[in-house]
């Protein structure tokens, strides 16, 4: 019996993957259903290598009957790799339904963790992290006996990988151009994390992620600099000892473990992967003072309630400013930190709608503040 499952955001980096993944495991998993933003004839192509898959544009007016009419197909799992703030809605639907969620999506956590997670235990969904680090860190916790208990665990590292910036500083930081920023050094990605790789916003988000993925307060989640992105993350004991979980820098692997949880992938995902191959690994602290966009986002996961909500409406704003060329780098960075400094209304945060509202808040401000500095 082959596994269903419905991709939501099929057009994008992780669509690709995915894809892939399934092209050379056509006897294991079937594709009932995907949906698509505005890359029709991407779409087109997919449709016609799949003639049976449903499938509608996020774009349409609408399209949220279809999200619901493809939810009410027959599947195994679903995965979400809508990118930015739009994916909540069907993160958080997918979860009220109870369905097994691959989440590529981190922003639908950082934006209403707690909402999604209540709502996932509330009906007994389960989350299967698709983010690289999030995909070792499973990894890792479940071979120490920890996913459900953290007690013997003294702290767990995100890496990251420093981005096309890690040599930059001052004016150079500041002003890097859009071709440099957008030309990460290890993961082929989409172009709105990629930015957010630049300025460590993306790990910012992730430490939110794996707060809320794995109920870990966020002393006990870390980040560190791994310029060769190998090793994605890591566990250290309460005895000071550490495990990394380590592969080529390739997200066909988190991909292929998620599809085929709770299980394993029987067969190499990617082929090469030993360890005479491996380049040196390095590892670095991260300056905050230069990445500020990572410390104010684990400072707003720290604050809770609406702060990450703000946070990654900030920076979705600032960073398409930044790719319209409206603004410079280092601006992405202090307008996240103008937009966490506003007053709002107080719009009711243990609800979805109200999270929106802040929003929309943070939004409207990003660009006004873009538009008259
Ligand atoms: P992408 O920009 O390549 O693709 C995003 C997908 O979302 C596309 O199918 C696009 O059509 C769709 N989309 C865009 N705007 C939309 C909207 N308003 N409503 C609904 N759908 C919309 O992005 P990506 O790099 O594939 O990343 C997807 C998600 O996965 C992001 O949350 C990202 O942080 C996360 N992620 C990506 C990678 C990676 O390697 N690319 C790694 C880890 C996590
Ligand atoms: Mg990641």
């Amino acid at each position: 019996m082959r596994c269903k499952f419905l991709l939501f955001g099929a057009t994008g980096s992780i669509g690709d993957s995915t894809l892939d993944v399934l092209r050379q495991r056509r006897d294991d998993f079937e594709l009932v259903g995907f949906s698509w933003h505005n890359n029709a004839q991407k779409a087109a192509a997919i449709q016609a290598d799949y003639p049976r898959a449903q499938s509608y544009s996020t774009a349409k007016v609408g399209h949220e009957a279809e999200l619901r009419r493809l939810l009410d197909l027959e599947y195994d799992f679903i995965i979400v790799a809508i990118v930015g703030a739009a994916g909540v809605v069907t993160t958080l639907e997918a979860a009220r339904r109870g369905a097994t969620i691959l989440l590529a999506n981190k922003e639908s956590l950082v934006i209403a963790g707690d909402i999604v997670m209540a709502a996932a235990r509330a009906a007994g969904a389960t989350f299967v992290p698709v983010d690289s680090e999030h995909s070792s860190l499973y990894r890792l916790l479940k071979g120490a006996g920890a996913l459900e208990t953290h007690a013997h665990i003294r702290c767990a590292y995100l890496t990251a990988s420093g981005g096309p910036l890690r040599h930059l500083s001052g004016d150079d930081f500041y002003n890097a151009p859009r071709e440099t920023v957008l030309k990460h050094p290890t993961w082929v990605m989409g172009q709105k994390i990629t930015v957010d790789s630049a300025g460590l916003a993306n790990k910012a988000l992730e430490v939110i992620e794996a707060h809320h993925l794995f109920g870990l307060p966020y002393e006990k989640i870390q980040a560190v600099i791994h310029p060769q992105s190998y090793v994605h993350a890591m566990l250290m004991a309460s005895d000071g000892t550490v495990s990394q979980h380590v592969s080529q820098p390739d997200m066909r692997y988190p991909i292929a473990h998620a599809m085929y949880y709770p299980g394993e992938p029987p067969v190499d995902t990617v082929k090469g992967n030993t360890p005479e191959s491996y380049p040196l690994f390095e590892f670095y602290p991260i300056d905050e003072k230069k990445f500020r966009a990572y410390a104010l986002g684990r400072k707003a996961g720290q604050m809770g309630m609406y702060h990450s909500a703000v946070f990654n409406a900030a920076n979705e704003a600032a960073v398409a400013e930044f790719l319209e060329g409206n603004i410079r780098f280092g601006e992405i960075a202090e307008l996240i930190e103008r937009a966490l400094d506003a007053k709002y209304a107080a719009y009711d945060h243990t609800t979805i709608a109200g999270l929106l509202q802040y929003d929309s808040a943070a939004r409207a401000l990003v660009s006004q503040f873009a538009h008259t500095t």
